[in-house]
């Protein structure tokens, strides 16, 4: 593998405080200093941005079980062309991953993606919620977390004994926080928009109650929780009152429920039909006070792939979730750079930092001697999404001829390019 010498690019590091116009080298892998690579390939990035490499810490590849959907493969080519080099693969699959056999069969895989595919493990046999899974088989065998993403445990003297374990193990925990008595039946958020359409809703209140359960357990056990796709205004405020007394807390906050409300679902759309359902304005707005202030700490996809023929049915009966991975940084980027809401540093924080404290990972940044996973994106190309050049096997996205600002030109993971525009 040749060396390559990044010159002139806008270098942001958010963990070592760095924002300035410099040059980064590669070889054999790594990051070097840009004087000590030997007959290099040359790239001038100037006017572009040069930062570690993104990480999903919510990804759904739907393989095993669903490979007409996604594929490890195809959802790692996605997240490539996403700026994406490091992936975790939610559990639910079909088999589900809560074995020895399922996260070895994940990692085999995961050597036919071109990012790296990080193995997460259901936390209940099965993501059933009834029994705890073997945790600690589960991370002898590599996990990065735990998570019964798509279902939540309702039985908090289970979740209990789960965060111990999960403590006495150090895995940290990725919830998806839903009440599911509350939430039964409802295909969209409870409000308005709902009673207007005639649709079942699902109430804010049976995300914050599970919200509020789990910064109890994290308190008491003082382990870390970190709450996946949050979406209402008053889970960012339980969120931000746990975070300023210490409750070791996190929350993600994906693009959609950023940039979309129900109100959406005028359309009939399908794509606009997911768990947790898109919010009110209000909610909205909340979310994205929530990020500028610091209280949500990462963005997070979801990316949640399912075939046109599933999608293609009546919005009551239409399963829910939509893709993310290739139009994650580019709707950011719009809706909150651009518009002044955070500054690109902190956009950045917010893929790469923030998703790495999660998990535990020490110094993600472009320390020379680190593992060379970067992200390149020219921060001026104004673009339309256009679906059907995605690299992933769905299309269920409702950002399809959407415009942005903001486009991922190279992803470079382990010194190798993965993606080039
Ligand atoms: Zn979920």
């Amino acid at each position: 593998m040749k060396d390559l010498l990044f010159k002139n690019a806008r270098i942001i590091d958010p963990v070592r405080n760095v924002d300035a116009k410099g040059d980064l080298g590669v070889s054999n892998g790594l990051i070097v200093e840009a004087s000590e690579v030997k007959d290099a390939t040359v790239i001038d990035l100037s006017g572009k941005v040069l930062t570690p490499g993104f990480i999903d810490i919510h990804v759904h590849l739907r393989q095993p079980g669903n490979s007409d959907a996604e594929t490890v493969a195809t959802g790692g080519a996605a997240a490539a062309a996403g700026g994406f080099t490091s992936i975790v693969a939610m559990p639910n699959t079909k088999p589900p991953a809560d074995t020895v056999g399922a996260i070895e069969l994940l990692r085999n895989m995961a050597k036919k993606s071109p990012v790296k595919v990080l193995p997460c493990g259901n936390m209940s046999v099965g993501g059933q919620g009834e029994a705890m899974a073997g945790i600690g088989s589960l991370k002898e065998a590599g996990i990065v977390a735990l998570s019964d993403d798509g279902r939540c445990v309702q039985n908090h003297g289970l979740m209990r004994h789960i965060v111990e374990y999960a403590k006495a193990f150090g895995v940290p925990i990725l919830d998806h926080c839903e009440d599911s008595s509350l939430a039964a039946g409802g295909v969209m958020h409870e409000g308005k928009w709902s009673v207007l359409l005639g649709f079942n809703g699902i109430p804010a209140a049976a995300e914050e109650l599970i919200i509020t359960r789990n910064v109890l357990l994290a308190q008491e056990i003082n382990w870390r929780i970190h709450m996946q796709h949050v979406s209402t205004r008053e889970s960012v405020n339980i969120l931000r009152y746990a975070r300023s007394r210490g409750i070791p807390v996190t929350g993600e906050a994906t693009p959609h429920h950023l940039t979309l409300t129900d109100e959406c679902i005028k359309k009939f759309d399908t794509n606009y039909k997911m768990n947790p359902p898109l919010r009110s304005e209000e909610d909205r707005q909340a979310l994205i006070a929530g990020v500028a202030d610091g209280t949500i700490t990462v963005i997070a996809t979801d990316h949640a792939p399912h075939t046109a023929t599933a999608k293609e049915v009546e919005f009551d009966h239409a399963p829910f979730g939509i893709i993310g991975l290739e139009t994650a940084f580019a709707l950011c980027h719009t809706e909150l750079v651009t518009k002044g809401v955070i500054d690109l540093p902190h956009l950045i924080r917010m893929m790469t930092a923030g998703p790495a404290e999660v998990l535990g990972l020490e110094d993600y940044s472009l320390r020379p001697g680190r593992p060379a996973d970067l992200t390149i994106f020219d921060p001026a190309e104004e673009y339309v999404i256009d679906s059907s050049k995605f690299f992933s096997k769905s299309r269920n996205t409702p950002f399809n001829g959407r415009s942005v600002i903001g486009r991922i030109i190279m992803t470079v993971v382990d010194g190798k390019v993965v993606y080039q525009k």
